[in-house]
């Protein structure tokens, strides 16, 4: 027998016995002629006491870090207690050992605070998965795993896999393909998700069907996206989008209090998406603080008009408002004492290119009630009460206002929101704010191609209301500067989004499920009857022999973790993930393959260069 107990089990009343552990070296500690190790596995840390009798043993064996140790014992009381460790009252009295096997020097500390830099983590990934940082991540992504699927296993949802060689089909984002050797100059396509499948198992009657499963998008890599992730993958059939809503907040609810001892009993809020924009300039607001967007001066909204609150501001000589198209403001609670250096820093914040905002104006609205402002010179102290007023400021805020084109604005000073909810603490780690937005556009304009996206996936049903704007209108747009006003724009989706903390965790939709409404689903999208045929034809026809209503969901499962896990990076929460490039460094991948390879696959590489 290896070991008789772990490394994290030995506690006072196991004093007196004799006991066999196996583990890692993680440190040595000579004092004089004995000699101390800690000894490390998957559940913890204990103590070994080598001494006097034992030091010709090890001179004759000597071990390092890493090395991985058998030892045989007495379970001791420690003269010096560790009270920062489970096993800190006790230690082992070495009555013998056995190197198992020899490690060389890692290239970093396997501690807590290890002196590793990223890439040399990445590297020796193998090692980092030892430290009790990233361990603790996979414990928690285990646990998140077991409740979803407890939780789901309890509401008759069946876990049935489905392939992951498929065919391309790209619409979102680029696929990855599999050249198929047998069937030379063909690709398969590995799933962005399993979005028709689970359609299909709704049409042969697997009424609940989930998977956690992995997705692969080719995307570039914008900040913390992994080509391949996982997502909890769930579909429902007979639903109608408020038993969706119900089963899958009741869904997150459980992970909470099994992941996180969380009791979330507050009635899930919702919001339109619209309203979302317009409230927070973003359709994944971050609700644990308030600070929502003033429009001052604003075209957005469908059908766009001025707010009342334009005659605040227009006309009155200064030029950045009077022509903005949009006059966006935030108040700042407790921030009029801002000093001249923190509001140009503001200022410089805004003036990054990731925000890529010109300016910014402020209004310090002071507790005495007077205003101080960096437009004085244009507005009166009446109209800055008006205009801060406006911005829902009290006396003791700082109103930082931004203008420009719509969407620039909007975003820049979404972003300076919840930089400022940041900087004042409001967006508190251990605090989670659950938030549906519903309602989203049905489609997105594509300016590049001057026609429409769908802006969740071609599966998504119009809200049943806007059915017919979809079949009594051509989808066809004649003046591209004025897609706003074709009737498509309006068309909202039965889909909606989970929001945590500011993080889209989770979405889906209620699907089409009659063959006439997905061909004409597909034709909106510009896409041909052959095309359709040609790259659906599978679905269209299953939607001819019975196909129930359904509707599902989707959650990423990587994020979620990330988030219950307190961390702003997905990538520790994967075993084995990626790097930016979407490189994996630890194995070198992706690589080139050999002529050999080449040809049996029937594939020339462009250029031939790629030794
Ligand atoms: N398949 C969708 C996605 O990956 C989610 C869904 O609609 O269920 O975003």
């Amino acid at each position: 027998m290896y070991r008789t107990h772990t490394c994290g089990e030995l506690r006072k009343e196991h004093i007196g016995t004799t006991v066999t552990l196996a583990g890692w070296v993680q440190t040595v500690r000579k004092f004089g002629s004995i000699t101390f190790i800690d000894l490390r596995d998957r559940y913890g840390i204990t103590q070994l006491l080598f001494g006097e009798e034992l030091n010709k043993a090890l001179t004759e064996n000597p071990f390092g870090r890493e090395f991985v140790l058998q030892v045989k014992g007495l379970v001791s009381e420690r003269t010096s207690k560790n009270p920062n460790i489970p096993t800190g009252d006790i230690e082992i009295k070495v009555e013998s050992f056995t190197i198992l096997n020899k490690s060389v020097t890692p290239p970093f500390t396997i501690q807590d605070d290890t002196d590793g830099g990223d890439d040399l983590r990445m590297k020796f990934r193998y090692l980092d998965l030892r430290r009790n940082a990233v361990k603790r991540n996979l414990e928690l992504r285990y646990a998140v795993n077991r409740a979803a699927r407890n939780y789901l296993h309890e509401h008759q949802f069946m876990d049935i896999e489905t392939p992951f060689l498929i065919k391309s089909t790209p619409e979102g984002a680029r696929d990855f393909v599999v050249p198929s050797r047998m069937n030379p100059g063909q690709f398969y396509a590995l799933p962005q998700s399993p979005q028709t499948f689970k359609q299909l198992l709704m049409v042969s009657g697997y009424d609940r069907y989930y998977q956690v499963v992995k997705c692969f998008r080719d995307e570039d890599l914008r900040a913390d996206r992994q080509p391949e992730f996982t997502q909890i993958d769930c579909e429902m059939s007979f639903v109608e989008q408020e038993d969706i809503l119900h089963m899958f907040e009741g869904m997150i609810k459980y992970i909470f209090k099994a992941v996180k001892n969380i009791d979330y009993t507050e009635k899930v809020e919702r919001t339109t998406w619209e309203q979302a924009m317009w409230e927070y300039g973003n359709d994944k607001p971050d609700i644990r603080f308030g600070m929502k967007l003033a429009n001052l001066k604003s075209a957005f909204q469908r059908g766009g008009k001025i707010t009342a609150h334009g005659e605040l501001i227009n006309g009155a000589g200064f030029g950045v408002f009077d022509n903005a198209e949009s006059v966006l403001a935030i108040a700042v609670p407790g921030c009029s004492e801002y000093t001249r250096k923190q509001t140009d820093e503001l200022t410089e914040w805004v003036k990054r290119p990731q925000i890529g905002m010109q300016g910014l104006v402020f209004i310090k609205y002071n507790t005495d009630g007077t205003l101080k402002s960096s437009v004085d010179k244009f507005y009166n102290e009446e109209k800055l009460k008006a205009i801060a007023a406006a911005a829902g400021a009290v006396p003791g805020d700082l109103v930082l206002i931004l203008a420009g084109r719509e969407e620039r604005t909007r975003k820049a000073t979404s972003e300076l929101r919840l930089e400022m909810g940041r900087r004042l603490g409001l967006r508190k780690e251990n605090e989670f704010r659950l938030l549906w937005v519903m309602d989203f556009p049905l489609f997105e304009y594509a300016e590049e191609d001057n026609r429409w996206v769908a802006r969740h996936h071609p599966f998504t049903s119009p809200k049943p209301s806007d059915i017919s704007i979809m079949i009594d209108n051509n989808p066809v747009i004649e003046h591209a500067e004025k897609y706003l006003e074709h009737p498509y724009s309006n068309i909202k989706a039965n889909a909606y989004d989970m929001v945590l903390n500011g993080n889209e965790i989770g979405g889906g939709s209620i699907r089409i499920y009659q063959r006439e409404l997905q061909e004409k689903m597909f034709a909106a999208l510009g896409m041909s009857q052959e095309e359709a045929l040609h790259k659906f034809g599978f679905l269209l026809g299953a939607f001819e022999y019975g196909a129930p209503p359904h509707g599902g969901i989707a959650f990423g499962f990587d994020r979620l973790c990330a988030i219950l896990g307190g961390s702003e990076s997905i990538r520790d929460f994967i075993a084995f993930p990626k790097n930016n490039s979407g490189r994996d460094v630890m194995l070198d991948a992706p690589s080139t393959i050999d002529d050999k390879q080449l040809d049996e696959l029937a594939i020339a590489l462009k250029g031939g260069d790629h030794e």
